[in-house]
């Protein structure tokens, strides 16, 4: 059946997106929405969905609202599903009701899904609760641009002025002058502390705070602009011992992911934790090797093995992937015993219920050879790993009388990703820094991007994991200016921390 959804999409960190939104967003055949929306949440929709973008003008604004209005109705008679997904919340100076007026005349089944306003969330994310026991109990939210048609003002200025503890205005940077010279005339002492934050909850978020005496110069001065929050009240004070978001050690920071699509996750959350604004970009993409023929038939073979060794995550995934599809399943792995490098391959192996018999305390290659629980002479191994790999392991354990088959379960190839935006950004000098999580990713940014030289609007700190990575990244013209020496992303992200506190 058919219906359209007016959505809050939230203020701007994706995060903040509702979980009834993000049904409704996934299950679309239509999206209709506003200029403030993150693109992130945008890529819920299904692939098909049609997307229809209505960002305002705000000099055009009376006409392009009955223009949406009517596209709701149209879209939803032709049976579509539509979700009409708005900054915030669609009720608080969204023009919701408008368009709930709309649809309802047109008897056209309709729905809300409320947002987390930014009148609330933005002031939230500098460190300002919008009430406070102590000193405000009544707070208004109130729209800093007024109908320019409007000859006499419907803000009761005289009422809110002093009526109300805490002001928030949206709306309001243009119209800032006015706004404190209204405030002032009605009563409100010239002391009184005022904060505006623009593009709240967002990596770029920026705040600026003084009186209502001295806000309007400030404001001139900085060059402050709009999309942003205005607070007027005590509770602008309490910013000084609450702020939390913007005050983290890699907050306002934009950092370049390369790994993987499927990788890419667990380093964007750690840099979100530390308040980083993570842009994924991957540059390499896991696909099956050439032939399987040489893992079949090892795997064919398992039980001659003494010993079966994975060196990545993904080598475990690509041969449990293989063995099901040639019928068999993770019990014939039976009668090696299994080694791993690096906690991640033995959770990975833990998953599938598989206990490793060994690993070594370092993530490298050496201290495999150095710590290896046996004599490897005469030991029969088995090492599955990616077509590209160093040849470290097998010679070492050879050198030590192993008998070593190395098989390909997966290769890494260039994920041909657009690059145009990335180029952009750097050129803009709008990257902080830029991270490497193996040689091949190195490898794949220049095949994308190409050197980086003179073009840049400023150099980016260059974060590798590990030795290896950090030499090839140097051969690449990339001077590493961080390298953890532990080969976790949690470790990296430590190092980037470290380095970007002593700077
Ligand atoms: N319905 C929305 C408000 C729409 S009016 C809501 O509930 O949040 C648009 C105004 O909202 C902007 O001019 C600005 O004042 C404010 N706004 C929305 N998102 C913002 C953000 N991320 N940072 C600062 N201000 C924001």
């Amino acid at each position: 059946m058919s219906k359209v959804y007016l959505v809050g999409a939230g203020p701007g960190d994706p995060g903040l997106l509702t979980i009834k939104a993000l049904e409704c967003i996934r299950k679309a055949d239509v999206i209709v929405y506003d200029r403030l929306v993150h693109p992130t949440i945008l890529r819920h929709a299904p692939i098909d969905a049609e997307m229809i973008y209505v960002g305002k003008a705000s000099s055009r604004h009376t006409l392009r609202q009955e223009e949406i209005n009517r596209l709701l109705v149209e879209k939803s008679k032709q049976g579509k599903t539509v979700v009409r997904l708005k900054g915030g919340d669609p009720f608080v100076f969204g023009r919701g009701g408008e368009e709930a007026e709309a649809l309802a005349a047109d008897g056209i089944e309709f729905e809300v899904i409320p947002g987390v306003t930014s009148a609330i969330a933005v002031p939230a994310y500098a460190g300002i609760p919008v009430t406070h026991r102590g000193f405000c109990s009544a707070m208004g939210i109130i729209t800093g641009h007024e109908d320019p048609v409007k000859t006499v003002s419907s803000i009761k200025w005289d009422k809110i002025s002093t009526g109300l503890d805490t002001l928030v205005f949206l709306m309001g940077v243009e119209n800032l002058p006015n706004i404190v010279s209204e405030l002032i005339a009605n009563g409100r002492d010239s002391s009184t502390p005022i904060a505006l934050v623009r593009w709240g909850t967002l990596a770029k978020q920026e705040t600026l705070t003084g009186t209502l005496a001295d806000i309007v110069d400030k404001v001139k001065k900085r060059g402050f602009e709009s999309p942003a929050v205005t607070v007027v009240g005590d509770v602008v004070r309490l910013r000084e011992r609450l702020r939390w978001f913007d005050n983290r050690p890699l907050s306002g920071l934009r950092v370049l992911v390369t790994r993987s699509r499927e990788q890419a996750s667990a380093l964007s959350e750690a840099l979100r934790e530390y308040g980083a604004e993570p842009v994924e970009f991957p540059v390499l993409k896991i696909a099956p090797p050439d032939s399987f023929a040489k893992l079949d038939d090892a795997l064919e073979r398992i039980e001659e093995y003494d010993w079966l060794l994975f060196t990545s995550a993904n080598g475990v995934t690509a041969t449990i992937n293989r063995l099901y599809e040639i019928g068999r399943d993770v019990r014939w792995l039976k009668g090696p015993k299994i080694m791993t490098i690096g906690s991640k391959t033995a959770d990975a192996l833990r998953a599938i219920g598989i206990r490793v018999d060994f690993t070594p305390n370092e993530f490298v290659a050496e201290a495999l050879v150095r710590e290896f629980p046996e004599s490897p002479q005469g030991k029969r191994i088995l090492l599955v790993r990616a077509k590209e790999a160093r040849e470290l392991i097998p010679e070492k354990l050879t050198e030590r009388g192993a008998e070593v088959d190395v098989v390909a379960a997966y290769q890494t190839l260039v994920e041909e990703s657009e690059s145009a935006p990335i180029k952009q950004m750097l050129a803009a000098g709008e990257i902080d820094i830029i991270t490497f999580t193996s040689s091949s990713t190195v490898t794949n940014f220049v095949k994308l991007i190409g050197k980086l030289d003179g073009r840049l609007g400023k150099q980016p700190i260059i974060a590798c994991i590990g030795p290896i990575t950090a030499k090839t990244a140097e051969e690449n013209g990339l001077k590493p200016d961080v390298i953890s020496e532990t080969y976790t992303i949690e470790a990296l992200v430590e190092s980037i921390v470290g380095l970007v506190n002593r700077r």
